[in-house]
């Protein structure tokens, strides 16, 4: 190897010194109106210098400027991932004046603290939306919806493709109930998202449109009918039953329902439909035929809201411990214990979501949690 040095070194001194002796002779430079005598190599080297070394120096002060910028983020981010949100902004607050990309993790360091609405405030790049974004996402879960509304705004005034703030802004307007907006927004968002997530924004848009059916009553019939053409859900499948039964179209409603039940949701179907006496009178026929395919504490519910108190002795030792002392209150014949049972039925929630919120109803999307589809029946 250090043969081959010397050598390189050697040929390459050699061939130096035969272009110099080839171009020793004088030539003539003329600059602003001064002549001078130049050695031809000695311009010729020149020449080669300057050429070179402007550009290194162009790219030494930019690798300098790049390497700080680089050791900012990193040293920021590993702050922020070791639990210093403090030194993180700090170290970040520079970077997050030119870059909206940083600007975010500022924001994350700032928001660790619980201090969301300061993040209103501080000097960053907010060009192209994101920072618009996660400000709206962040003030969405504090309940602030007026603000989280208008950040989510701007957000897609920047960029109208933004999924994080469609997806949050369709939360809000489910949460405001402006369910036409839901749906705009929802149907934005099955558009724009990702090909493996398709089914799932399907579903929830016909939850929405399902749930939109009963809010909107000259529409109805048609959100039913797409909802159940993009997804037969439970929730699809139990609106357009109760939307039959109250058009008195008793053979469609029990058409379904026998579909319910080879799809194995007849369940969260029945316990949709129990919330009204007169449509669980018209269905009972196919209840008691398919009694022993039932869950005990949807069979029970729905005999108590029919006051049937003699069907529910033969379930008494399948029932679960609420709906047992709920079905005990009313075989009672003392006042009291019924009306007992009544505030227990009243108490009782028969939907939970996964972050362990209940509800007296179906919901489409948990309240507290902001998700969709999480919100399954009790015991079934
Ligand atoms: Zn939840």
């Amino acid at each position: 190897m250090n043969f081959l040095k010397v050598l390189f070194i050697v040929i390459f001194t050699v061939l130096f010194l035969i272009f110099v002796a080839q171009h020793a002779y004088y030539v003539k430079l003329n600059f602003l109106g001064i002549t001078y005598e130049v050695p031809l190599f000695v311009l010729v080297l020149v020449s080669f210098a300057v050429g070179f070394l402007l550009p290194a120096l162009y790219f030494l002060v930019k690798d300098i400027r790049q390497t700080a910028f680089t050791k900012s983020i990193t040293r920021g981010i590993s702050y922020l991932a070791r639990g210093y949100p403090q030194k993180a902004e700090g170290e970040l607050s520079k970077v997050s004046r030119r870059n909206e990309e940083i600007a975010l993790i500022l924001l994350k360091a700032i928001a660790e603290r619980g201090e969301i609405y300061r993040g209103e405030e501080v000097d960053i790049k907010r060009d192209a939306g994101f920072v618009d974004a996660f400000l709206g996402l962040k003030l969405l879960r504090y309940r602030d919806y007026e603000k989280a509304k208008g950040y989510l705004l701007s957000a897609l005034s920047k960029d109208s493709s933004n999924l994080l703030a469609l997806k949050s802004l369709r939360n809000i307007s489910f949460l405001e109930k402006d369910l036409e907006a839901c749906i705009k927004h929802q149907e934005s968002v099955l558009k724009l998202c990702e090909k493996w997530e398709k089914e799932t924004q399907k579903r929830i848009l016909s939850d929405i449109l399902s749930y939109a059916s009963e809010s909107l009553p000259q529409q109805r019939k048609d959100l039913l009918e797409k909802a159940l053409d993009l997804h037969r859900s439970f929730y699809s499948q139990a609106m357009w039953i109760k939307y039959m039964l109250e058009k008195e179209d008793v053979k469609e409603a029990k058409k379904q329902i026998e579909k319910a039940f080879t799809m194995g949701v007849h369940n969260q179907v029945l316990a949709i439909l129990s919330q009204n006496e007169e449509h669980l009178t018209r269905i009972m026929d196919i209840i008691k035929e398919k009694e022993e395919l039932i869950n005990p504490d949807v069979l029970a519910r729905i005999y108590i809201k029919l006051h049937l108190f003699t069907q529910l002795r033969p379930l008494m030792e399948k029932l679960s411990q609420p709906i047992k002392l709920m079905a005990t209150a009313f075989e009672s014949h003392r006042e009291m214990d019924r009306s007992c049972g009544e505030m227990l039925q009243e108490l009782y929630k028969p939907w939970v979501c996964s972050c362990g919120e209940s509800y007296n109803n179906y919901l489409p999307m948990c309240e507290k949690c902001l998700t969709w589809g999480n919100i399954t029946l009790r015991g079934v």
